[in-house]
């Protein structure tokens, strides 16, 4: 008898967002669904909040990425 096993799978409206750090004005790449704080490689600045669901974004998404 064969078990089928959970997969944990993307999920499907889940994208790759390119956002401008409201303080310095560095774009980044960040997970739209992150489960962590994603934080500016030049300032620091917490670029994205996770909530469990979709992930709030600190600064404004300049881009989607597919
Ligand atoms: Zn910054």
């Amino acid at each position: 008898m064969v078990r089928r096993l959970h997969i944990l799978v993307p999920q499907p409206r889940s994208r790759f967002l390119l956002v401008r750090c409201p303080v310095c004005g560095n774009e980044q790449v960040v997970f739209s669904h992150a489960t962590f704080p994603a934080r500016c490689l030049v300032c620091g600045a917490q670029l994205v909040e996770p909530t469990g669901g979709k992930a709030k974004i600190n600064g404004q998404v300049v881009r989607v990425l597919g």
